[in-house]
């Protein structure tokens, strides 16, 4: 019997704040990505300390509310990271609604490798997570979707190689509680400002970037990139408006979504545009302004981008400043 160790026995900090999450279709595994002391093998405590220095530098460094991971499983117990119900951070922007985030406590070097308890204790932690957060029965990764080594070599192989028990069963997983009424709402705000507008060239598609998040609580979103929504596969409505400079007034402009997939078996691995939603097409107004709105669905994985197209060959075509907002349904 696996023991579970609530927050406080582990010594976790208060979280900042929790985002809920209904279910999920599974758990990723995660890694450290760096060094395992290997006396946490032998001494637990040993482990605590190393789940409160992640939880430090995740809400210290990276900014998060709380440790990034749902659960930790070491050699020992399962440690209670965010725990069921809450959205991890850990698995990439835009990807934590669909999969909680289980950390194993094995690193780059130290610890490498699973011990077997370390495979009884990620089950556990799996269980957990099916008994009372409405957990899929998928198991993955967190490179699965998202450029990282992680969860490495060791971890990647065993759940690939179907995640077994030590002694080469595949487990029943438990069945999972009821997933909570509500529907998992997501949404996001974003803008671009003019300190980042763009020199834009004509008679071509280019996706409109974003420099600013008024929110973005389930993390679609990073830095200046261009995908404001990320699927878990949802069902969103969409309004943008776009505001271009050194266009005519009356040239045609048009707006459209268009899906992306991030694919890591190019070398280097390269964005790839899978489906374009409708084209709306307006002559631009003396404001310079285009508004346009759109309903859709994200697939499993696809990166949701808007994108605008100036019917002309001038040379001084730019955007100027952007604003964005979605409202989406998992
Ligand atoms: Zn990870
Ligand atoms: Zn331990």
């Amino acid at each position: 019997m696996t023991t579970i160790e609530p927050r406080s026995v582990w010594g976790a900090r208060p979280t900042r704040g929790t985002s809920h999450l209904g279910s999920t279709r599974g758990v990723k595994a995660h890694y450290t990505g760096g060094r395992v002391d290997p006396a946490t093998l032998t001494d637990h405590a040993k482990c605590r300390a190393a789940v409160r220095a992640i939880q430090n530098q995740h809400m210290d460094a990276n900014g998060w509310n709380d440790i990034g991971y749902s659960m930790v499983a070491c050699d020992h117990a399962v440690m209670i990271g965010r725990g069921p119900h809450v959205l991890p951070a850990a698995n990439g922007p835009g990807l934590n609604s669909g999969h909680y985030a289980i950390l194993v406590l094995v690193g780059t070097s130290g610890v490498t490798t699973m011990t077997d308890n370390m495979k009884r204790n990620f089950h556990a932690a799996r269980d957990y997570l099916r008994q009372h957060g409405a957990a899929g029965t998928e198991i993955k990764r967190h490179r699965d979707g998202y450029s990282t080594d992680c969860p490495g070599a060791n971890v990647s192989a065993w759940v690939t190689s179907g995640a077994k028990l030590p002694n080469g069963t595949s487990p029943t997983p438990e069945p999972a509680d009821e997933p909570t009424k509500e529907k998992d709402m997501d949404y996001g705000s974003f803008g671009l400002s003019q300190a980042s507008a763009r020199n834009i060239p004509g008679n071509a598609w280019v996706s409109v970037p974003m420099d600013t998040e008024y929110a973005d609580p389930y993390g679609n979103h990073s830095g200046t990139g261009e995908s404001i929504l990320i699927g878990e596969p949802s069902q969103y409505v969409l309004e943008a408006a776009v505001e271009l400079a050194g266009v005519p007034a009356g040239t045609p402009v048009s707006l459209r979504t268009a899906e992306f997939r991030y694919d890591n078996s190019a070398t280097p691995p390269v964005d790839r545009m899978e489906e374009a939603g409708w084209e709306h097409t307006v002559p631009l107004p003396e404001s310079g302004r285009v508004q346009f709105s759109a309903v859709g669905h994200v697939q499993d994985g696809r990166k949701l981008r808007v994108q605008v197209y100036v019917h002309g060959d001038g040379t001084n075509y730019k955007i100027n400043g952007a604003r964005l907002k979605y409202l989406a349904q998992r």
